[in-house]
């Protein structure tokens, strides 16, 4: 290959020396892998091949006819690179500069780290610059860096915690999820299992993931409770993969949290619509069928009551109609709760209050050694939906619960006010007895789910509650905790809330 050597008088000629030394410095310089720019500030001076290629011309000569190198630096960069040189030229002292973005004269982006130093030359001190093309690595970087921007943003936008944990179960970073990552964030430094509650520490699930973090393996959890100190206690799915260190030591875990709260309750309020309405459907008929049977028990143990000639028998025969009453109101209940009506069809209660003391008075008198404290907010006195029966049923069902669960002294407290938005009434019965564990309390309104002995409990009471007040348009909420009683909440929708349909709207 014939390196063609520049004619004395071209602009890109080397210092004068002999004609072997300037062939030397051409191929070395030529052959350099780095493009290499002898200029005076603006003014080029000598460029080797690589210079020439990197900013797109055919021949280094080209590059030193431009006379001004102002086209190949862009505007923005000119002041700056014009600042840098003169320093460079003033001080006598070297800079670098890393990963300075380019264009060459076609458009094509590079990226080099820039080395511009002083040197002596044709007696005059001007600047070497070298320039070592790393666009290769700043590409790869700049992904790198696009990607974790990515996932950034997309940790970001979702509602998932990302949380790292050491390999002793310690959280020791957690980003993401707004107020679910503020509430994590609170529990840096804690073992994970430190906030789940206690009763639920035998549980399958958390067993689960204690299981997987001892053998270093992934896990994917279903929802488990977790105590959140702002947030209270949440269901988290909680996912996680080992981290390990380059000799594939276990160092730790990394995974994401997600609040599953609302869903996981929409399911449990679904599942138990459908077996509410499954039990409906079945008791229904058998409550059609008993009905059927104790019509001529009723007619007839009260004929026998008043034909009985001796006090004996006619007690007999009260004891059987009075059962028999009591049986005929549990099966009309049954069937109430079997063939919901539609809200517009509802009775209304015009004295809720009314209605809730006198069951009160009626189980107080059952129950003696219970302390019954009873409130009423006087707004609260309006009319709601439903049935003065079922309404009766609705609290005597509470209260016993609460009287059974305390079994001995204690505290039962009624209060009724108008809900927050006014359109309610707000009745709670609180008891001090001895709470729930959280497996208890998301069952309790499940039909037949009982915790009382054979006998004792049907399991229908709550959910027959729970079926006459959602019928109602209200809602029932059970808080619970093991040790620190019970609290029912209902929001029984008052009448006037329901505003009639547009146009019939009476005039005001
Ligand atoms: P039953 O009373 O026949 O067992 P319920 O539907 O009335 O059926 O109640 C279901 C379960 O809910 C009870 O067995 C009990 O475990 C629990 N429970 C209900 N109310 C309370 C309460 N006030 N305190 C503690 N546990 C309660
Ligand atoms: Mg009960």
């Amino acid at each position: 290959m014939a390196t063609p050597i520049p004619p004395p008088n071209a602009a890109s000629a080397l210092p004068a020396a002999s004609d072997d030394q300037q062939e030397l410095f051409t191929a070395l310089l030529d052959g350099s892998n780095q493009a290499i720019l002898i200029h005076d500030r603006l003014e080029p001076l000598y460029a080797n091949r690589r210079f020439a290629r990197l900013l797109g011309f055919e021949s280094p000569e080209e590059v030193i006819a431009l006379g001004w190198l102002d086209d190949l630096i862009p505007i923005q960069r000119l002041v700056r690179a014009f600042v840098i040189w003169s320093r460079v030229l003033e001080s006598g002292q070297a800079v670098s500069l890393t990963e300075v973005r380019g264009f060459s004269r076609q458009g094509v982006e590079f990226y080099v780290d820039i080395h511009t130093r002083p040197i002596q030359w044709q007696g005059r001190t001007v600047i070497f610059s070298s320039l070592y093309d790393v666009t290769a690595r700043a590409r790869v970087k700049r992904e790198l860096e696009g990607n974790y921007l990515r996932y950034r943003q997309l940790a970001e936008s979702a509602h998932d915690v990302f949380w790292d944990m050491s390999a002793d179960g310690r959280l020791t970073q957690v980003e993401g999820g707004d107020d679910l990552g503020h509430a994590f964030s609170l529990c840096l430094g804690d073992r994970w299992i430190d906030h789940i509650p206690l009763e639920a520490r035998d549980d399958a699930t958390v067993t689960a993931i204690e299981a997987a973090l001892a053998a270093g393996r992934a896990f994917r959890s279903e929802t488990i409770p977790f105590d959140l100190g702002p947030l209270g206690r949440r269901l988290i799915e909680m996912n996680g993969v080992p981290v390990r260190d380059e000799a594939e030591r276990l160092i730790g875990f990394r995974g994401t949290f997600r609040d599953e709260t609302g869903a996981e309750q929409a399911r449990r309020e679904g599942e138990l619509q459908r077996n509410l309405a499954a039990l409906g459907r079945v008791s229904g008929g058998v409550a059609h069928e008993i009905n059927n049977l104790l019509q001529p028990i009723l007619t007839y143990s009260r004929l026998a009551a008043d034909r009985a000639t001796n006090n004996r028998d006619r007690e007999a025969m009260q004891t059987i109609l009075a059962s028999a009453r009591q049986a005929r109101d549990i099966v009309r209940t049954v069937l109430e709760f079997a063939r919901p009506r539609s809200l517009g069809g509802l009775a209304t209660i015009p004295d809720p209050i009314e209605v809730i003391d006198r069951e009160i008075r009626i189980l107080a008198a059952q129950a003696p050694e219970i302390r019954l404290t009873v409130s009423h907010t006087p707004d609260s006195n309006r009319a709601i939906f439903g049935g003065p029966g079922e309404l009766g049923q609705v609290v005597a069902n509470l209260l016993k619960n609460a009287f059974e669960a305390m079994d001995g002294p204690g505290t039962v407290t009624v209060t009724t006010a108008a809900h927050a938005d006014g359109k309610a009434l707000e009745l709670c019965i609180a008891d001090t007895g001895p709470g729930m564990t959280e497996t208890v309390r998301a069952r309790v309104f499940e039909p037949f789910f009982t915790t009382k002995e054979f006998g004792k409990g049907t399991g229908l009471g709550l959910s027959i509650v729970y079926g006459v007040v959602r019928r109602w348009g209200g809602t029932i909420q059970c808080v619970s905790f093991p040790g620190s009683g019970t609290r029912f909440t209902l929001i029984l929708p008052y009448v006037t809330a329901l505003s009639p349909p547009e146009g019939e709207k009476p005039p005001a």
